[in-house]
């Protein structure tokens, strides 16, 4: 056994979810450690994940009220107005935005004038962005991060819980968070079951430069294979999320770049002018997955060790901002009455708190998956009809604006903007 390193809080994941987190609960006064297999240099280089991701205007105050405003915002693209179609190919949007099935504009949620343009419905950055900025605060504010090390067994006692880490060094806290993503080794030792199912598709992601501006706007084509999504970038450029039945996704990261190039012309068109692939395709398998409980005595879990979704409306790592919003609330409310952070009756109140809004934009974005991802001619009238009715109603189309801009509900006080 190695030597033991106390903390208030052992947080398996240096990710995004378990990074913000660390910075959450150390603005509170407490003690984190960050155990991470990636060293903070590995995860900001361009090679390490390519996908670039839509921030909900919630999620980006969290991220300025823990200190990460000027690094992020060079890089973070508005996005000013959001565009779906179903089955038409892309740019049928673009050259007639009246015909869009569902058309959502930032200026119909935000008092705005030319002087104040308001909040956007989001902003798109890259994660490499994100990752850099997270590990810059990370390091400003002198948190311990055990990087690289990984979190081997969890063993949870009346008062601590005990972390073994691969290489033998034992961590021991009152509260283990386990924000380690799907695999996560804390939600297991726990005994914590999880419900899910392969999409049998993947998301091919690449990063394109445009010959024309995009506006920010964001594009989603729901296709019969899976959604097609051109989101915009910061320096005329856009990640586009390609999902496609695993095989073919595979053969589009194998294939030759004039391959890849002719197939992204057809699915892409010339709305936009040249489009030419930078850098990198990457693949990503996807899945659902749901852990039956957010907590158990000494353990929260976070992001996507708790529940892992269908990208297809952009929002799996909010709800992973959320979950880091809320708990470092629970936590910070507890430390200031005293209480025990790791005991269940503290824990109960984040899992309440999150419990609700995880499953129901989980088997939202499950089921719209389903919905439009097939050729099923009566399923296609119908969604057609339901999402025209949708983009005539203001107050529908505004509530959904705001619901995915994290704006809705009870909302943490980070998420607010303000300090813990
Ligand atoms: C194609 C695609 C596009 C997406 N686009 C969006 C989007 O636009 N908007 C959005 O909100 N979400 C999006 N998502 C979802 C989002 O990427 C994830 O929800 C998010 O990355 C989850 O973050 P996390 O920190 O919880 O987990 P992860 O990103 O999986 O991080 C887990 C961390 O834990 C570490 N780890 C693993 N094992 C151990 C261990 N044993 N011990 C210690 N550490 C360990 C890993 O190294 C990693 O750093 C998208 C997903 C995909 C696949």
């Amino acid at each position: 056994m190695g030597d033991a390193l106390d903390a208030d809080v052992i947080i398996a994941g240096a990710g995004l979810t378990g990074a913000t987190l660390g910075l959450a609960v150390a603005s509170a006064g407490l003690k984190p450690i960050l155990v991470d297999p990636q060293p903070f240099d590995a995860q900001v280089a361009p090679t390490f994940d390519g996908r670039a991701s839509a921030i909900a205007f919630s999620s980006f105050r969290q991220w300025r009220a823990l200190g990460l405003g000027a690094s992020l915002e060079p890089h973070a693209q508005r996005i000013e107005q959001i565009l779906v179609t179903d089955g038409r190919g892309a740019g049928a949007a673009a050259r007639d935005p009246g015909g869009a099935f569902l058309r959502f504009d930032a200026a119909e949620i935000a008092g705005r004038t030319p002087e104040e343009p308001g909040e956007p419905l989001g902003y798109m950055i890259e994660n490499r962005r994100s990752r850099a900025g997270l590990a810059e605060a990370v390091t400003r504010a002198g948190l311990t991060v055990l990087a690289p090390a990984s979190v081997a067994k969890v063993e949870f006692g009346r008062a601590l819980a005990e972390v073994t880490l691969a290489d033998g060094r034992v961590l021991r806290a009152p509260l283990v968070v386990g924000a380690e993503g799907r695999g996560s080794v804390a939600r297991d030792a726990a005994g914590i079951e999880v419900q899910g199912w392969s999409y049998g598709q993947s998301g091919v992601v690449a990063t394109v430069h445009l010959e024309h501006d995009h506006q920010g706007v964001a594009y989603e084509y729901f296709l019969p294979s899976g959604p097609f999504a051109i989101l915009p970038l910061t320096e005329q450029r856009a990640s586009l999320v390609w999902t496609e039945p695993t095989r073919r996704g595979e053969a589009l990261r194998g294939a030759r770049d004039e391959v890849f190039h002719a197939h992204l012309r057809r699915r892409f068109g010339d709305f936009l002018g040249h489009v030419e692939a930078r850098g990198p395709r990457f693949v990503y398998p996807l899945s659902m997955q749901l852990a039956a409980q957010l907590v158990a005595p000494r353990l929260a879990l976070l992001g996507d060790a708790a529940h892992a979704i269908h990208p297809l409306a952009g929002q799996g790592l909010n709800l992973g901002l959320k979950d880091a919003a809320a708990l470092a609330e629970v936590l910070a409310d507890a430390v200031r009455l005293g209480e025990d952070i790791g005991s269940l009756q503290v824990l109960e109140r984040y899992a309440r708190w999150r419990r609700l809004d995880n499953v129901a934009v989980s088997l939202a974005c499950d089921g719209f998956n389903r919905l439009f991802s097939n050729h099923n001619p009566i399923l296609r009238a119908g969604r057609g009809a339901g999402m025209a009715l949708v983009n005539r109603l203001g107050p529908a189309r505004r509530f959904f604006m705001q619901e995915a801009g994290g704006a809705l509900g009870d909302l943490p006080r980070l998420l607010r903007g303000e300090a813990l």
